[in-house]
């Protein structure tokens, strides 16, 4: 075989395990597990010696701050590229050790300037906006190799870069588009649309039946008013986190229906089931010693804030007459609108008014 064939062959079979391993990134895998493939595609596609991921944390005035955030280093020859270390490189006068992250930063593209007797190394750039985490630097090192990169190494990588900024785009952009940002549960839209399948699912079999509790927290204004909106946003967050670690044991899914409200579904469950791992809830809520804040957000050690919430459920049923998802939602809110007329920080189940 000729040298350029078994160099496109090369090329070829190392794109092929690319393709493999960036079509097992899951979409839905948290934002930091998605790069843990980068590495390992690089690594095993180029046969690095080292490779790291760096993200750009910032540039002031003329110095790069790059976190690292992976290495894999399984001959330990790069212990000065720990993970979590920073590093920061001056844009104008160039560290020869760090030339390309320098270099592939400024250009936006990938960088393999050779340095004699620093052995070879490339820098790749994975373009990602600021509101999506801002963009990331990968490549890899062969220590002590004084050969120079290859041409179709470096498509390689361009490709890699790009391909990965694209995939991690698509995934973020899908996870924006159904995640609400501030809690991580459902936005409204999504969970509305959870609401429709289960009816939709109610239609062809009606023996399986569910139930949804939509949730509020109790004079949250005042929370705003008192502490400010950050420490609003604190509870939010953290009402967040406790309806996120009680899904799918306890109920079905959560999403953020609004402001300080919270729809919850319970799927193939009962009334009086859904009744008590609502007051469950609420009552782990009510005890709950939520950190303070001060107005620019930074906690006050030993400041503590209650909160209380009040719930309705409503449950589907044949012959409940629910028309579609928002009829079915409006129970709930119903219910729970007795809830708040009742003195709030209670739970009550809607029930028909026979007129
Ligand atoms: P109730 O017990 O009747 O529910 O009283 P409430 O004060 O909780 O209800 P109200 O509807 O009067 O106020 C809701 C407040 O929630 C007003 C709004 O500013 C606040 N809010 C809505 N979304 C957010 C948010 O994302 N962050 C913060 N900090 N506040 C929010
Ligand atoms: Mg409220
Ligand atoms: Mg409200």
């Amino acid at each position: 075989m000729k040298k350029h064939e078994s160099d496109a062959k090369t090329v070829l079979n190392r794109l092929g395990k690319l393709t493999g391993f960036l079509q097992n990134l899951d979409a839905h895998a948290s934002k930091d597990d998605s790069f843990n493939f980068p590495l390992e595609i690089i690594q095993k596609t180029m046969m690095f010696d080292v490779s790291v991921l760096y993200k750009v944390s910032n540039v002031i005035e003329n110095r790069l701050i790059l976190e690292v955030i992976k290495t894999l280093d399984p001959k330990g020859l790069r212990l000065d590229l720990k993970e979590g270390r920073k590093l920061r490189l001056f844009l104008d006068n160039r560290d020869k050790r760090f030339v390309n992250e320098v270099m592939a930063f400024l250009n936006k593209q990938t960088s393999c300037i050779n340095v004699s007797g620093m052995g070879c190394d490339i820098m790749g750039y994975v373009y990602l906006p600021e509101s999506f985490g801002g963009a990331y630097l990968f490549g890899g090192d062969f220590c002590g190799k004084e050969s120079s990169i290859k041409d179709y190494e470096v498509a390689g990588i361009d490709i890699m870069c790009n391909f990965l900024s694209a995939i991690l785009l698509k995934t973020r952009f899908e996870h924006q588009a159904e995640y609400d940002n501030l809690t991580g549960l459902y936005n409204s839209g999504k969970i509305k649309q959870e609401v429709k399948t289960i009816l939709k699912r109610f239609e062809r079999k009606p023996a399986l039946s569910a139930c949804i509790a939509m949730g509020d927290i109790d004079f949250f204004k005042k929370v705003n008013d008192n502490y400010g909106h950050i420490q609003g946003d604190l509870v939010l967050k953290k009402v967040g986190d406790i309806l996120s670690s009680s899904m799918r044991g306890v109920f079905d899914v959560a999403g953020r229906y609004g402001g300080e409200e919270f729809l919850l579904i319970f799927d193939e469950t009962n009334e009086r089931a859904a009744f008590q791992v609502v007051e469950r809830l609420r009552k782990n809520i009510e005890k709950i010693k939520f950190e303070q804040a001060d107005k620019t957000g930074k906690i006050i050690k030993n400041k503590f804030l209650k909160i209380t919430m009040s719930f309705g459920i409503s449950k589907l049923y044949k012959g409940a007459g629910v028309k579609n998802a928002i009829d079915w939602i409006s129970r709930a809110d119903n219910a729970l609108y007795e809830s708040k007329q009742n003195g709030r920080n209670q739970t009550i189940v809607f029930k028909e008014t026979k007129s």
